[in-house]
């Protein structure tokens, strides 16, 4: 992949969904977060699904999400593990 990741990891910017759809991260995370966002398409469809699903089930829990979701994902970021 051809990405410009300047600071967070995608792997990162999962694990800080829930924060940032909280509100809860500090500007600067929530910036990096942002900025990733922008520049990846894997993590722009992950976080329009959690926003997804959020709305549909009016909970804020990652275990909301999808196993398509997560499917996803995992495909496109292969590299992770
Ligand atoms: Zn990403």
């Amino acid at each position: 992949m051809s990405i410009a990741l300047a600071h967070l990891s995608c792997r990162e910017l999962v694990e800080l969904v829930t924060a940032y759809l909280e509100g809860a991260l500090p500007a600067g995370a929530r910036k990096r977060f942002e900025a990733h966002v922008s520049q990846c398409d894997g993590c722009s469809t992950y976080l329009e699904q959690m926003r997804t699903t959020i709305r549909l089930s009016g909970a804020l829990r990652v275990e909301d999400v999808s196993p398509e979701a997560e499917q996803a994902l995992v495909h496109a970021f292969r590299g992770w593990r």
